[in-house]
């Protein structure tokens, strides 16, 4: 009761005066004293309908509704200064809502009633809106305020509270797409026992454009749909409310609500402050959201690009950089305020002036600033880093603002000053290089010349205008003409072309061109143009051209040449010879490839040909030799053959060129010569010869002589004749050996050296020459070799060299004693030798020879002997012998007389 006691009282001063006296048309109920209704005023009635009271009297309660708000105790008598709130059950089903009080009637007690419903039902809607508008408040609230990431999330929660809180089964809001320029669903809700409408993120295009938007829109299917027939795309059948809301670019967004009739006391401005609380700060988080991400964008190129805004602060003269650019200059640890003089001084000295007088322009008189500048950083002295520096006026008047941007162009930069210097060397080479760089445009299957390089005037003396495509084919040679046809052909057909011809100058001369073009096709693989180049290769096709002449003259040198030329592997397989060769081995000149030279030479020689082969090295690769051949059908050859080694890149020996002479009649006059020495050393030797034998037949005759004494005395004993006839056994052996050596001696030298012990020449020497030699009273001092050796050679010409040496020291010391009687003569022979040579030396005390002769003492026929004493051949002989074995002989004056030297390499020693 309480509650309505101060809306009772309202009611009463206001309607006091006209309701004071109930009159038969106000709501009254007679009572008796225990509250049964006794009678109803008319108005009652007609709202609780004429069956309300029937015969019997009801109680005041039963007409009231049950579970009114109020329960009624007790009879009127206690209800008295009391307000009564009732509800009483209409005829219609309706409710009435009253308030009343009783006051005592004449009879009984009358129930005097206000209609008080509208009042309730004012009262609900406004606690209605109330609540209503809190969650509006709420809502748009927790939307201001969510994170960015749920927005859609939060949003979508709230359409559900609306969509229960309003009991609109389905809603949602729809927003102006900016891309598109037409409407999308942002958000949709529908309940559950509610087709959905729409769906999140549905175009619904321009159908919501030429609404008013003003105020909302209602759809009532039961009234037709006079608003919009464009509506009914979007709703469909249904019934709804399309609420707008505006922001100062117009309507931003619609509220829609589906299956929805709407309740006639929500107010238009109910919806659309409802539509603003939830699409307002929707829009400003989107908004926020574009902004943050169009922020986030605009860092992220920066950081890419290496580039950054920055700002100019007049007033502080400071400049504000973006922190991206702060760190690109390495100026990460500080603040985005800089004093702008620390950020000029990060500019290269070169640039740094003239930066500042354009920012200067830029902020006196507002000249866009554009412009390039290095870093003054000494790590990057290689390679510059470069800044565009761009910057322009924002604003006017005080509002005005100097920004601009930096932006990292090293890498364009530094590609463009590579690019320069690469252009700048390309464009030397081409000026300098003695080739024409042409272009030759593809039109209807025809190459045409449209351009030369400059170079093209130096090297011909023609320009682009005479190499056209009518005039060029003229200035080709005209036996190359068909050349040039082809590789045009072949450089459509293939892409690619290589080609030599010749091409007239402007003089008249003509120069080998060496032409190399590529086709370049476009897209679709149609030709466009054809690029190339012509090389003069006069100088190297003539000198090609010499080479082949003078390798024909080298042929025609070789093949004609008297010498033996040829090629051999190193085992001895020809590769090649000339026709002097394949006329001495008695074949064609094409049948010696593949025959081995070993076929023609002795095991020996074989031998000593490939161990004097193998010894040829890239430093020392030739080597000269005589070798002696077994000819086809002919005596022995002698060869004077020289060889050169061809050797690979490791050293070895691939081939080896050799150039050969016949020196087989040399050799045989030299024999000949030998041998004749020999005889007249025989000849010479004929007096010591004769003492030689003549020695043996004196003690032959002397025992005779004394065998025969005694045979005539008659004591002829056994004993004594056997002695006797032994002695001129010894002497005959002697004399054998003598003569038998002598025959030896004289006997022509074998064809081929051997190897043979210098002992057993100086052994013969000695059964030649010593008896002569102590009957001559020259005394000998021989001292033999400790050591076995060997040395290659004749043993019989060796023995010559030594029979002539001491001969000619006889001589010397028979010519000294003439001079000096008291001379005692000797003549010494020793032997030395070590690992690799043998020495033999003869030495006399003949007093030594004149120094100003022993340049001369070899020549042949050089003799200080009486004409038919001396020859002059002796030791000219003796030299070539020496020579021939590999030795030397050589002479030096001793300290009593000439001390001649065999030395001879050693073949092997023998123990
Ligand atoms: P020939 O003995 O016929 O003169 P050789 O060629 O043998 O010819 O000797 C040439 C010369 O060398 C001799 O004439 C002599 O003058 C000189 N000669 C050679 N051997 C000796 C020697 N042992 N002492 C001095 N002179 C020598």
């Amino acid at each position: 009761m309480k509650a309505g006691e101060h809306l009772f009282g309202r009611l009463l001063g206001r309607t006091a005066g006209a309701d004071h006296t109930p009159t038969a048309s106000g709501l009254q109920v007679q009572l008796d004293s225990r509250g049964q209704v006794m009678g109803l005023s008319a108005a009652l009635r007609a709202q609780l309908g004429p069956s309300t009271v029937g015969g019997t009297r009801p109680h005041l309660r039963q007409l009231l509704c049950a579970g009114s708000t109020l329960s009624i105790e007790g009879n009127p008598a206690e209800w008295q200064h009391q307000s009564l709130d009732l509800d009483f059950q209409g005829a219609a089903g309706q409710v009435l809502h009253t308030r009343g009080w009783v006051e005592p009637d004449a009879d009984g007690w009358v129930l005097r009633l206000l209609d008080v419903g509208d009042l309730l039902e004012g009262r609900q809607l406004a606690q209605d809106r109330e609540q209503n508008h809190q969650l509006a408040c709420r809502m748009s609230q927790q939307l201001r305020v969510c994170s960015l990431g749920r927005l859609p999330e939060v949003f979508n929660e709230h359409l559900r509270s609306l969509s229960q809180r309003w009991r609109i089964p389905c809603v949602a809001v729809a927003l102006l797409d900016e891309e598109d320029q037409g409407w999308r669903i942002y958000s949709q809700y529908a309940a559950h026992d509610a087709p959905a409408l729409w769906q999140t993120g549905q175009r619904l295009g321009t159908r919501l454009d030429s609404l008013n938007g003003n105020a909302p829109l209602r759809l009532d299917t039961a009234r037709g749909r006079s608003d919009n027939p464009r509506l009914h795309s979007v709703f469909g059948d249904a019934d709804g409310v399309l609420v707008p809301y505006r922001d100062g670019q117009g309507v931003a967004a619609w509220l829609l609500c589906g299956f929805y009739r709407g309740q006639p006391h929500t107010h238009d401005q109910d919806w659309l402050d409802l539509a603003a609380a939830l699409a307002g700060p929707l829009l400003s988080r989107l908004r926020e959201q574009h902004h943050h991400q169009q922020l986030e964008r605009v860092e992220a190129l920066q950081g890419l690009l290496g580039t950054g805004w920055w700002e100019l602060l007049p007033a502080t003269d400071e400049i504000q950089l973006a922190p991206q650019l702060l760190h690109s200059l390495s100026l990460e640890d500080g603040p985005t305020r800089q004093p702008l003089a620390l950020w000029l001084e990060l500019i290269h000295p070169a640039d740094r002036q003239e930066l500042h007088s354009r920012l200067h322009d830029l902020q006196t008189l507002g000249r866009p600033l554009l412009t390039g500048v290095r870093l003054q950083r000494s790590d990057t002295a290689q390679n510059p880093i470069w800044y565009r520096v761009q910057g322009q006026v924002l604003g006017e008047g005080r509002q005005r603002r100097w920004v601009g941007f930096m932006l990292d162009i090293s890498d364009i930069k530094n590609q463009q000053v590579q690019a320069a210097a690469a252009h700048a060397r390309l464009d030397n080479l081409i000026a300098s290089a003695p080739a024409v760089i042409y272009v030759q445009r593809y039109v209807s299957g025809a190459l045409h010349p449209v351009f030369f390089s400059d170079s093209l005037l130096p090297l011909l003396g023609w320009t682009l205008a005479d190499c056209d495509h009518e005039h060029l084919p003229a200035l080709i040679h005209a036996d190359d003409r068909d050349l040039y046809f082809e590789r045009t052909r072949q450089l459509l057909r293939e892409g690619s072309v290589r080609s030599r011809y010749r091409v007239r100058d402007s003089q008249g001369h003509y120069h080998w061109l060496l032409d190399e073009a590529k086709l370049l096709r476009d897209d679709l693989g149609i030709p466009v143009e054809a690029v190339g180049l012509w090389l003069d290769v006069t100088e190297a096709t003539l000198a090609a051209e010499r080479i082949q002449q003078s390798e024909e003259r080298y042929r025609i040198l070789v093949e004609d040449s008297p010498a033996m030329i040829c090629r051999y592997r190193p085992d001895l397989t020809l590769t090649f010879g000339n026709t002097p060769l394949a006329h001495y081995l008695e074949c064609q000149p094409a049948q010696l490839p593949g025959l081995n030279l070993g076929h023609w030479l002795s095991d020996e020689q074989r031998r000593a040909f490939v161990q004097r082969i193998g010894r040829l090295t890239p430093e020392f690769p030739v080597s000269t030799a005589e070798i002696s051949l077994a000819l086809p059908g002919r005596e022995h050859a002698w060869w004077v053959w020289s060889d050169r080694g061809v050797f690979d890149a490791h050293g070895t020996l691939l081939e080896v060129q050799a150039v050969g002479r016949d020196n087989t009649e040399v050799r045989r006059s030299q024999q000949q010569l030998t041998q004749s020495a020999k005889m007249a050393t025989l000849g010479e030797m004929a007096t010591g010869l004769a003492h030689e034998i003549n020695q043996p037949l004196n003690v032959m005759r002397m025992a005779i002589v004394n065998v025969l004494k005694r045979l005539g005395d008659g004591n002829a004993e056994v004993a004594y004749l056997t002695e006797k006839l032994q002695r001129i056994d010894a002497q005959v052996q002697r004399a054998t050996r003598v003569v038998d050596h002598m025959r030896v001696f004289g006997r022509r030298s074998e064809i081929e050296q051997r190897p043979f012990d210098p002992a057993q020449a100086v052994e013969g020497t000695l059964a030649l020459l010593s008896e002569g030699l102590r009957g001559k009273g020259v005394e000998l001092r021989v001292t033999a070799p400790d050591v076995a050796v060997q040395v290659n050679g004749h043993v019989d010409q060796l023995e010559q060299v030594l029979i002539n040496l001491m001969v000619n020291a006889r001589d010397a010391l028979s010519s000294q004693r003439e001079k000096n009687p008291q001379l005692r003569p000797w003549i010494a022979l020793h032997c030395e030798h070590d690992s690799r040579h043998v020495c033999l030396w003869v030495e006399d005390n003949a007093g030594g020879i004149d120094p100003r002769l022993l340049e001369r003492i070899f020549e042949p026929f050089f003799t200080t002997k009486p004409i038919g004493v001396g020859t002059g051949l002796g030791l000219s002989v003796s030299y070539g012998i020496v020579e021939n074995m590999g030795g030397r002989l050589s002479v030096v004056n001793g300290e009593q007389g000439a001390r001649f030297c065999v030395e001879l390499p050693v073949a092997q020693i023998t123990r």
